[in-house]
């Protein structure tokens, strides 16, 4: 198995950006997984696919503002239809957990890592085309169809897998959204729900108490509830 360097705290919680290379102004991926990365794109590419990052790393404090804006209502939550959920009669662990059916608590989303990403292929788009990360988009009857196939059939051979291939009752599927597993499994294998709490605890997140006194069903629901990679993905 590849050696790759120690993974810290900072780089679990999405607190520094040592870890990381910007394939462009807006996009960064771990270092360590470039090489995997230019492998898939190239593959992808000869069979006609431009393979690109809608969503790469994520800071904790962009996690955070996201979190803010959708707890705060200023950004709409919507449920598994994608219907926009009204939340006027929800307590606040029920907010807390229409929110989390999209989108990660800060400090413990995968995109902190810098070795999950979400892809997309723009060729396959119509010009002007909004890219929405919706499942239909991916599905066999989506423009992105194409795309879907090639990754199910490739994606392992360069030690990528869909961490959320299907929906388990945690987190949403979500077809778009790849992690290199030699580094994710480092990453899920440093996670610790105390030193999130202790990080939470100190932030301006909103929903703060009942996050904190949740956490462990929150662990067990959202966090840690991820698809099992196949046996066939490449870890060198
Ligand atoms: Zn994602």
């Amino acid at each position: 198995m590849q050696k790759f360097k120690a993974i810290n705290r900072a780089q679990v919680l999405g607190k520094t950006e040592e870890h990381l290379y910007y394939l462009n102004e807006r996009v960064a991926i771990h270092q360590e997984m470039k090489p995997a990365f230019d492998a898939i794109v190239t593959a992808a590419k000869t069979d006609g696919i431009d393979l690109k990052i809608a969503s790469g790393f994520r800071s904790f404090d962009r996690q955070l503002m996201l979190w803010n804006n959708k707890f705060s209502g200023k950004t709409a939550i919507k449920d598994i239809n994608g219907d926009i959920v009204v939340v006027d009669n929800l307590s606040s662990l029920q907010i807390i957990e229409s929110i989390l059916l999209y989108s990660a608590l800060p400090g413990a989303s995968r995109h902190h890592w810098g070795c999950d990403i979400d892809v997309y292929a723009p060729n396959l788009l119509a010009q002007n085309y909004q890219l929405q990360l919706e499942p239909w988009e991916y599905s066999e009857s989506g423009p992105l169809a194409e795309l879907s196939s090639w990754l199910l059939q490739h994606a392992h051979r360069f030690g990528f897998y869909f961490p959320y291939a299907t929906f388990q009752g945690g987190i949403a599927q979500e077809p778009w959204h790849l992690s290199y597993l030699p580094l994710a499994q480092q990453f899920q294998q440093t996670f610790s729900a105390e030193q999130l709490a202790q990080t939470l605890q100190s932030s301006n997140i909103l929903g703060k108490k009942v996050i904190i006194d949740n956490l462990d069903l929150i662990a067990k629901r959202y966090i840690n509830n991820v698809c099992a990679a196949p046996t066939n993905v490449i870890l060198t």
